[in-house]
Order: C-alpha cells, then sequence, then structure tokens
C-alpha cells in the first residue's frame, strides 16, 4: 500500500496550479459559455482563482497553516469574485471541502474523498438538487466522487482509483454535449443547447485534473 497524504504547502501548490490551468482556459471556457450562455465564465473563473492566489500569497508560513483555513480563503474568493452562478457553486464546492480538512495540516485519502463528497454535495444543493444529467458541473463531479470511492473500497490501488476516477469525469463532462440543459442559463435555450459541452462540467475536470496530475507527481516520486 502506497502512503498517502498532502500537506498544506500541496493544498497550496495545487491551488496555484488550478490559477494557472484555468488562466491558460479562460478563453476556451469563455468560448464555451458564450455558445449556450453569457460568455463569462472563464473571465469569471479567472479572476476568482486570481484572487485567491493573491490572499494565499499573503499568508506567512503555508506550511503551518490549516488546511481548511486554506481553502477556505479559496471560496471566499471564489464568492466574492466570480459572481454569476459559479461562483455560489464552486464557493460551496471549496468551503465544503474546506470544512471537513479544517484542524488538519495533513490529510489521507480517505479524507480527501470525504471533502470531494462533501464538495460535490454542496454543489448539488446551492444548485438546487442537481443530478447529473442535467449539463451542469455535477456531470463531472459526480462520477470522479462516486467511481474514486468505489474503486477504493473495491480495493483497488491510490494510482488505478485515480485513473479511473478522472476517466470516469472526462466521459461525464463529454456527456454533456449531447444533453439539453435542466439546470442553470442553458436551460433557456432548451433543445438548442444540444451539441455544445458544458462550461462548468469543463472547468470542473481541469479543476479535478489538476488534483490528479498533483497527486499522481507526488505519488511517483515517492515510489
Ligand atoms: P452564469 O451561468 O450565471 O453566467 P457561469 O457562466 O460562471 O455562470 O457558470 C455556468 C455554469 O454553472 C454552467 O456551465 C453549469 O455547469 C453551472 N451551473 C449553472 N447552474 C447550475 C446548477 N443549478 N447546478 C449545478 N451547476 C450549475
Ligand atoms: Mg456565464
Amino acid at each position: 500500500m502506497v502512503y498517502f497524504s498532502l500537506n498544506s504547502n500541496d493544498i497550496y501548490n495545487i491551488i496555484k496550479r488550478i490559477r494557472d490551468i484555468i488562466s491558460q482556459n479562460k478563453n476556451y471556457l469563455t468560448e464555451l459559455d458564450a455558445a449556450i450562455g453569457d460568455a463569462d465564465h472563464g473571465i469569471n473563473m479567472d479572476r476568482g482563482f486570481g484572487l485567491a492566489v493573491e490572499r494565499l500569497s499573503q499568508i506567512n508560513n503555508i506550511d503551518n497553516t490549516d488546511i481548511g483555513t486554506i481553502l477556505m480563503t479559496v471560496a471566499n474568493a471564489l464568492l466574492e469574485t466570480v459572481g454569476g452562478a459559479a461562483g455560489p457553486l464552486y464557493g460551496m464546492f471549496f468551503m465544503n471541502m474546506a470544512t471537513v480538512a479544517s484542524g488538519k495540516r495533513e490529510i489521507d485519502i480517505d479524507t480527501l474523498v470525504k471533502m470531494f463528497k462533501e464538495g460535490l454535495k454542496g454543489v448539488q444543493d446551492v444548485g438546487g438538487n442537481t443530478q447529473p444529467g442535467e449539463k451542469t458541473m455535477v456531470d463531472t463531479l459526480y462520477p470522479f466522487v462516486h467511481t474514486l470511492e468505489n474503486s477504493l473500497e473495491r480495493g483497488d490501488d491510490i494510482f488505478n482509483a485515480l485513473d479511473n476516477a478522472i476517466k470516469a469525469a472526462e466521459k461525464g463532462m463529454l456527456s454533456t454535449i449531447d444533453m439539453i440543459a435542466k439546470k442553470g442559463r442553458a436551460s433557456y435555450l432548451g433543445e438548442r443547447s444540444r451539441g455544445h459541452q458544458d462550461p462548468g462540467a469543463t472547468s470542473s475536470y481541469l479543476i479535478l485534473k489538476t488534483f490528479y496530475d498533483y497527486i499522481k507527481d507526488k505519488l511517483n516520486r515517492q515510489s
């Protein structure tokens, strides 16, 4: 069994990488939103993660900072600046993750799974009980969380469980192309929302992929 843990500095590094990835995909996310929304998703997300990292960079001694505090800083930055639907949704995602991580400077895989699970629950609650199949970020987050959990419960090692989970997330993201939106701004388009990949499902994939890549790199360095 590989020993797994993420510490405060790892979480800070992951958030910085998410900021970079979102920034690199700012125009792409905005283009996706232009097709079925109001062309602001990339701009919103870039602003939010930009502020999150700016605030985190001001914390002295990040290594000794509670992971809950780090994630709550992210949540607040997103709530304050992202606006639209994604602000409260991702705000609650990171806030619920923060609550699980509160008081910890190191987390194991079970805690991480619990964090993602609660984060997903937060998104579903804020969205109005959003379920997979409604063409939203839940189509990416839900399969990721459940595949990760089921895979670990089955006894798969962390490497395989993460691989299975990220593949399920990608499949979920792509599955939004054929869906008719049932939630959010895109739902006003009805049938015309079909044929376009959901912007939120895409940003969720980018966020999860960043966690995935970072964790795989760390595990590879250890083994
Ligand atoms: P807005 O639609 O207010 O402009 P954004 O463009 O930033 O906000 O975010 C749009 C994304 O938010 C959508 O692509 C979708 O994934 C997600 N979303 C919208 N409404 C909901 C909801 N009720 N539940 C879950 N996700 C939602
Ligand atoms: Mg929008």
